[in-house]
């Protein structure tokens, strides 16, 4: 066992994943069904083009080819002017065509690369291309009553736009490789070419794994695996592959060249089928569909209209709001929230304002999100709700501790002001009421009175706290401690008269 271990660490892991990713798009790849799958009515959103029915004629969707080039162009890819569809032919109950419009020799991008950060250091992995690809049905498996076993076929999903983006084998280790997959995701999400949802399918990964010895250029026979549905999976699957290829190659057998499927709560991979080739598909072009010829203009239209990208918005938030990096990390992980987070700040904010902000969401708003199960590019309250509570904050009309009961309890289009108003959580500028709470609470701590008297200045401390508490949190921590050292010191001149 020992020396297993040993010299398993003589190779060097080398992976290229594929995902599969839902292209945003209300329709289908190639008909006007809606491209919405989830909680429909079986072989509902169908018709003759997505049900594969003989005479029925293919149109490109749009919407779906521009979504692919802005992914395509996002990762720093080529567009070729020129790029075709084929049919990948084979059999399988799911997919009633008989095969898949996909791309096979001339995709719509190629050449790219995603850069992204991993233990804290920028890596680079090349992008092979970014290439169009339509969805295949699903196959319920069941048992009946009568306890036979039976397999439905939904079409919901047949024809629903995917593009396929291909990494080149550059990732080296399996904490690497998720860090690309969840960057490559954040991405698509930035960009609004997918939702990147795992659970529902809309993101899948293949991941691609080798290993050699360490020093080698070559690279090793590669497994596929599939069957992974979470990032958690990959790197799972990714552990066990090293392992097991490693021993394998120990011991003097060789890897076969091979798909293998991972069996979540075994926690291993098991082999499927020997690899299939190119030439089983019988890939050919696509008779139905014209070429796609995608032009300059087009192009730089797309690019322009391009967001900003998760890595640099990262790095600016870093330079700009002075934000520390993991502050800048968390906020730019949801374009949604790094939106709030501007907003709220609004243009030449000052360190204080965009750190207070930043807090603000990431500490309380966040959390709030959280316990509330609302998704992770959700806030409790808006970019201007947060902003006029930061200069209620400022203004010292509201105290930070009353402020984070008003969050939980505003309306969504309620302004901070009136929701302080609405549950009395405006300051206490009542000057008497405070006096009133301090002379109460210097009765009810004598300990603490004569400690300060004494000299230990750090006994206010308490008092404050104390005071604040009579007030309702609502009396501003500095009105408090003015008043305290006033009674505190008059007090003492009257008991030494
Ligand atoms: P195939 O002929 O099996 O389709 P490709 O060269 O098209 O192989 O690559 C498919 C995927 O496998 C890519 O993501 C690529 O990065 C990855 N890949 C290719 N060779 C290897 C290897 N030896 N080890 C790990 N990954 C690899
Ligand atoms: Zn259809
Ligand atoms: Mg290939």
């Amino acid at each position: 066992m020992a020396s297993e271990t040993e010299s398993s660490t003589g190779y060097e892991i080398v992976i290229g994943l594929e995902v599969h990713a839902q292209v945003l798009t209300a329709s289908k790849m190639f008909c006007g069904c809606p491209a919405v799958y989830a909680d429909t009515h079986p072989n509902s959103s169908t018709c003759p083009v997505c049900l594969g029915l003989p005479g029925a004629l293919p149109v490109m969707n749009a919407a779906a080819v521009e979504l692919v080039l802005a992914t395509g162009l996002a990762l720093g890819c080529s567009i070729p002017d020129y790029s075709k569809q084929d049919r990948k032919s084979y059999f399988y109950p799911d997919l009633p065509k008989g095969y898949q419009i996909s791309q096979y020799d001339l995709p719509l991008c190629v050449d790219g690369n995603l850069h992204f950060l991993s233990g804290g250091e920028e890596r680079v992995a090349g992008i092979s291309r970014v290439h169009i690809e339509e969805d295949t049905g699903r196959l319920l498996h069941r048992s009946t009553d009568t306890g036979t076993e039976e397999s439905l076929v939904d079409l919901n999903r047949s024809g629903v736009p995917l593009m396929e983006i291909v990494g080149e084998p550059d990732l080296r280790s399996p904490e690497e490789a998720r860090d690309y997959l969840e960057a490559l995701r954040q991405l698509l999400r930035y960009v609004g070419a997918s939702t990147g949802n795992m659970e529902e399918g809309a993101f899948r990964c293949d991941a691609n794994v080798s290993v050699r010895r360490k020093g080698d250029a070559g690279l090793g026979a590669k497994a596929e695996i599939k069957n992974l549905n979470s990032f958690r999976a990959v790197q799972r699957a990714l552990k066990f592959e090293e392992q097991r290829q490693s021993q394998a190659l120990d011991a003097g057998r060789p890897i076969l060249q091979e798909t293998r499927g991972w069996v979540e709560d075994r926690g291993v991979t098991v082999g499927q089928r020997t690899k299939e080739h190119a030439h089983d598909y019988r890939y050919f072009p696509e008779p139905d569909l014209p070429p796609l010829k995608v032009d300059e203009a087009t192009v730089a239209t797309i690019r322009s209209a391009l967001p900003e990208l998760p890595l640099a918005r990262r790095r600016r938030f870093v330079e700009v709001y002075r934000l520390s990096e993991s502050e800048a990390a968390l906020l730019t992980t949801e374009q949604p929230i790094a939106d709030t987070f501007e907003t709220a700040v609004g243009s030449n904010p000052t360190p204080e304002r965009a750190r207070a902000a930043a807090n603000w969401i990431i500490n309380d708003l966040a959390g709030i999100s959280a316990q509330r199960g609302t998704p992770a590019d959700t806030l409790p309250i808006t970019a201007h709700q947060l902003r006029e509570l930061l200069d209620m904050i400022d203004s010292h009309q509201i105290t930070v501790r009353a402020a984070k009961e008003l969050v939980v309890a505003l309306e969504p289009d309620e302004s901070p002001r009136d929701g302080a108003v609405r549950l009395s959580l405006l300051v206490l500028d009542d000057r008497s009421a405070i006096v009133e709470a301090v002379e109460a609470v210097m009765v009810a701590f004598p300990e603490a009175v004569q400690d300060y008297r004494r000299g230990k200045q750090a006994a206010i401390g308490r008092l404050i706290g104390e005071t604040m508490k009579r007030t309702g949190g609502r009396a501003s921590p500095d009105v408090v401690r003015k008043e305290l050292q006033a009674a505190l010191a008059s007090d003492c001149a009257e008991t030494r008269v």
